[in-house]
């Protein structure tokens, strides 16, 4: 079998030399353990933090240590009796051809009921944080105007689309003027600002007030950067801001060095919050998958029925993993970014 470990810590943007490509011996499945042929693997903005060895949620990949990635694939040994050769399940298969885990840390998925890539993104982790977030910490009404950036990302474009179901104006920032296309074609938003067309947060802040002529409601966070900086004078009193992500900082290696350029201080970004009576929420979804079948049940039907869309970007080949995970943290995605395996 063959996976990627991290060979080394990233100083900044991650690098061809910060990942090797490794054969190893296939892992045989211990008792009550399942081993899988992964299919598709995710790759997702949070594994840029588990490459530093930062304290955080979570604890870094060691050096040497295999990537991590959810992925779903066919089960092809079983020493579980819940699962049988042939079965698709989805399980943190790593960045890897196979991987081998205990039956209970596996999902097992039905392919007859839509594409089994789903369940990396809009009906997986990202899909279920966009919906998490805004139901939890959003509490959106209907007639207020909600701001997301990344916005035709897998949890951009899920909060978007739920925000204009329950009857709010949505406003989306992405990346390019095809992204923005995207977002307000495929997606519905009512209007989409090119983070990229301004050269700082004051001009982005002047049309995205024009975009939103009742001020901002729910500032829902993925980005931090520049787009924060415009849209926090423009939040209304009693806003929220769940705090989601925060990609535009990442390569600056989380509350290192490069959190120095922000230039929105703390006081100021403290006022505003005071001032406003703003509620802030940060959240990280490994802790509430416990509302996971809520989700399923809510979400499910609207992506069957196509009321939900998404869209995926399919990489191939395991070996092309590090340079479309380098492509995303600079916004190369469109959509859901997947890597095929087989
Ligand atoms: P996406 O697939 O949307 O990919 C990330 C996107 O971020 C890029 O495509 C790009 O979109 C945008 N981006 C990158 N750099 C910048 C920048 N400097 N300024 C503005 N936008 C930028 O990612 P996801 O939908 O998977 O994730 C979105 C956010 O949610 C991330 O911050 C992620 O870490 C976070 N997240 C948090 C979770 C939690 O538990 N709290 C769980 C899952 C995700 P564009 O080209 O449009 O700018």
């Amino acid at each position: 079998m063959q996976r990627i470990v991290l060979a080394s810590r990233p100083d900044g943007e991650p690098t061809d030399d910060n990942f090797r490509l490794e054969t190893v011996d296939l892992p045989q499945p211990g008792e009550g353990e399942v081993l899988v042929k992964s299919h598709y693997m995710s790759l997702d903005p949070y594994m840029r933090g588990r490459m530093d060895d930062a304290k955080s949620y979570a604890a870094p990949v060691p050096i040497g240590g295999t990537m991590e990635a959810g992925a779903v694939g066919e089960v092809i040994a079983s020493n579980s009796p819940h699962f049988k050769p042939g079965d698709f399940a989805f399980g943190m298969l790593g960045w890897a051809s196979h991987g081998c885990l205990p039956a209970k840390e596996l999902r097992k998925l039905d392919p007859a009921q839509g594409p089994i890539t789903a369940a990396l993104g809009v009906l997986g982790m990202p899909g279920f944080t966009g919906w998490h977030g805004l139901t939890a910490y959003g509490r959106p009404e209907a007639g207020e105007t909600l701001v997301v950036a990344a916005a035709t990302g897998p949890v951009g474009s899920m909060v978007g689309q739920l925000a204009k179901l329950a009857g709010l104006r949505v406003v989306g920032i992405a990346g390019g003027a095809d992204k923005c296309k995207l977002a307000t074609e495929t997606f519905g938003f009512d209007a989409c600002l090119d983070h990229r067309a301004y050269a700082d947060a004051k001009s982005l802040r002047k049309d995205l007030a024009e975009a939103c002529p009742k001020g901002i409601d729910i500032y829902f966070e993925n980005v931090g950067g520049k787009v924060l900086e415009a849209v926090l004078p423009l939040m209304n009193p009693h806003g929220r801001i769940p705090i989601c992500g925060m990609i535009a900082w990442y390569n600056a290696g989380g509350l290192g060095a490069g959190a120095s350029d922000v230039a929105l201080t703390g006081p100021n970004i403290w006022r505003n919050i005071l001032v406003k009576f703003l509620s802030v929420n940060g959240f990280i979804i490994s802790n509430h998958f416990d509302r996971y079948p809520e989700f399923l049940k809510e979400v499910a039907p609207k992506v069957a029925s196509g009321e939900i869309r998404f869209l995926e970007d399919i990489a191939t080949g395991l070996e092309n993993a590090p340079e479309a995970f380098r492509s995303l943290l600079k916004g190369g995605n469109t959509g859901k970014q997947i890597v095929k395996l087989i």
